[in-house]
């Protein structure tokens, strides 16, 4: 892979960085149009007030201003100061009040004292505000003047979608969130690797197609699911990324089945190539994988990250900033995310077309009779392991994950042994 390619994934979350990301509003479509200069991704909308399943799409949240003044007319915190001081979809407030009742609408993490949380509030009837935890020691007893001026309206929700056709229907569904606001790993990170992969595929030959999903967290994938039940079949399998641009090691969570095709791509090319990676298994709690894999849905659809969420302190606070991200880290996720997918394409199962014993290799140019050589012998050790197992009910990860050989191993001993006609690929 090119050297650059996770600088320019660093450079897209700078720019992406300040812009003020919520569920919906100005900033969350910003942000996709500043993504579709580098791919073509559509940028779809669904109204304000549309049912998609259990839920209704909220409507649109606005803010001009936000702050907390002391009695003396100083600012104790203001939204233009940091974008995560205010609790996302706060409703508007005009009032003086005393310490004691302004207390229940702050929010601060004592373990990282010197950030400030992020919280969110899109469904309360409520407001907030967020503020390192050395700002609110410093609150004395007096009256406080809040000011919050927001708005709630009928607009749309907005996300971001990208179908890159291969040979075939079936689909690969790729998904970040974007609804956050400024936090590198938690959120941008995400969009830009996805964004990197998208813009890599483009002018690649492709046996599935691809389709990528730039969604505000919860109820993007579930407005997009419910708009789209028709193409839930097509899709074979997928990932979704988040926090992937931390210098921790990766991280996998599995579909709910556990061995779909997609986590024993995962686990093959983390077997090979990342062995401090962590595998976890299914849990309804995280990102959209939930809803992917909720049970009227069921798609196979694992996530990829560094470091886990709610692991990492910096995690869902202002310490998340682009000091937290790093070109290598975002490169060497694609890079793994390419290794999965290319895995993921080439799998197949076939059939030995010679299965009464074992075929004579060396007729067909397959069997080095002088020996010797350690990689011509491990080689050969792959052609026998494929022939072997190739009975039709194995396919070619089966076979690695049997042999303890590598995918990518066992994948040309299958090329071939189809080039001289002792294999035959399996379509059904
Ligand atoms: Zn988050």
């Amino acid at each position: 892979m090119e050297k650059d390619s996770g600088q320019r994934m660093h450079t897209l979350a700078e720019r992406l960085f300040p812009l003020f990301r919520s569920i919906t509003g100005d900033g969350l479509r910003e942000s996709l149009r500043v993504i579709s200069e580098k791919i073509p991704i559509e940028i779809k909308a669904v109204p304000s007030g549309t049912k998609v399943f259990d839920w209704s799409v909220p409507q649109e949240w606005k803010v001009r201003e936000a702050w907390i003044r002391d009695s003396h007319g100083n600012d104790v915190v203001n939204f233009h100061d940091h974008n995560l001081h205010l609790v996302s979809y706060s409703r508007p407030v005009r009032q003086r009040m005393s310490l004691p009742v302004l207390l229940p609408h702050l929010h601060s993490n004592p373990k990282i004292p010197d950030a400030i949380p992020y919280r969110t509030g899109y469904y309360n009837e409520d407001w907030g505000f967020c503020l390192t935890q050395n700002a609110l020691d410093q609150l004395h007893d007096g009256e406080y003047d809040v000011f919050v001026d927001t708005e709630l309206f009928d607009g749309e929700l907005n996300y971001g979608e990208l179908l890159i056709p291969g040979i075939s229907d079936e689909e690969i569904l790729i998904s970040c969130h974007c609804c956050h606001p400024s936090m590198a790993n938690d959120n941008l990170s995400g969009m830009v690797v996805a964004t990197e992969f998208a813009s890599r595929l483009l002018d690649q030959p492709l046996r599935y197609s691809y389709r990528f999903l730039f969604v505000p967290g919860t109820i993007g994938s579930i407005a997009w699911l419910a708009s789209n039940e028709s193409l839930i079949p097509r899709i074979a399998c997928g990932l979704v990324l988040a926090c992937v641009g931390d210098p921790g090691p990766l991280t996998y969570k599995r579909t709910k089945k556990q061995n779909s095709l997609i986590d024993r791509a995962v686990e093959s090319v983390f077997r090979s190539l990342c062995p401090d990676a962590t595998i976890r298994d299914f849990m309804p709690y995280g990102y959209d994988e939930r809803q992917y894999g909720s049970p009227g849905i069921n798609l196979q659809v694992g996530c990829i990250s560094r470091s886990c969420y709610g692991t990492f302190p910096e995690y869902h606070t202002s310490a998340d900033d682009m000091s937290f991200i790093t070109g290598e880290a975002l490169q060497d996720s694609l890079e793994k995310i390419e290794r999965v997918m290319f895995v993921v394409d080439q799998n197949a199962r076939h059939l030995n077309l010679k299965p009464m014993a074992e075929p004579m290799l060396g007729k067909y140019g397959l069997y080095d009779k002088t020996g010797g050589a350690k990689s011509g012998a491990f080689n050969e050790l792959a052609l026998l392991w494929v022939l072997g197992y190739s009975d039709g009910s194995n396919d070619l990860l089966a076979i690695s994950e049997i042999s303890g050989i590598d995918f990518e191993v066992i994948l040309q001993a299958a090329q071939r042994l189809t080039e001289v006609g002792l294999l035959g690929e399996l379509t059904e």
